[in-house]
């Protein structure tokens, strides 16, 4: 039996955005930024090693610039949000609601990468429709993923946003989620966790 893997949730800003925080063998990872996760960052004492944004949306990208200078920690998002990450000022039609600081990247990462950080290997899956570089995480050996704004327990993400496309996005969860095993976990990047099986089960979007 594998460990079960030791993750801690931080709920930040108005769109009560879900960042995760993930023990490895050193330090810990973060999976999104949302506004508020570098003081929780400091709160909880973590020393965060990696920091990974599922995509480039503000509430995912919030507090991602000031951990990234805080511990000097590898940053890694898909190629397709350079863009809003890099310029989030873009996005100021779209309800940013403030200043935003720019993160750049330290790798990209794309379908079918693996990201291994000690003792997890992520294999990337990008599913995008709801932002062009969403990537979802998934952990295949502890039956788990970090999704993003990709599946929600009952929902998916909204397609209604620049680059977005509900038929890309439907199509990208069935091909590249709904396989997986009915037991793995979701952690989305909003509301409670699920697993596959109930997704694929009750989701009226993806049934
Ligand atoms: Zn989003
Ligand atoms: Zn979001």
């Amino acid at each position: 039996m594998n460990p079960l893997p030791q993750i801690n949730m931080f709920t930040g800003g108005l769109a009560e955005t879900n960042a995760y925080f993930l023990k490895l063998d050193n330090g810990w990872l973060a999976v999104d930024a949302p506004e508020g996760t570098a003081e929780a960052v400091e709160e909880y004492g973590l020393t965060i090693s990696a920091l990974v944004l599922t995509h480039g949306h503000w509430d995912h990208i919030w507090d991602a610039a000031p951990i990234a200078r805080k511990f000097n920690c590898p940053v890694y998002y898909h190629q397709a949000d350079e863009i809003l990450c890099t310029q989030p000022q873009v996005m100021r039609a779209y309800g940013l609601p403030a200043n935003i600081e720019p993160v750049a990247t330290t790798k990209f990462l794309d379908q079918d990468d693996t990201l291994t950080l000690s003792p997890y290997n992520f294999k990337i899956l990008h599913i995008p429709g709801h932002c062009p570089g969403s990537i979802c995480l998934y952990e295949q050996q502890h039956g788990f993923i970090f999704g993003g704004d990709v599946l929600f327990a009952g929902g998916v993400g909204r397609w209604d946003l620049p680059g977005g496309s509900e038929e890309i996005l439907i199509s990208g969860i069935k091909q590249k989620l709904l396989p997986l095993p009915d037991n793995v976990i979701i952690y989305p990047g909003h509301g409670p966790e699920t697993t596959i099986g109930n997704e694929r089960k009750y989701n009226p979007y993806v049934r």
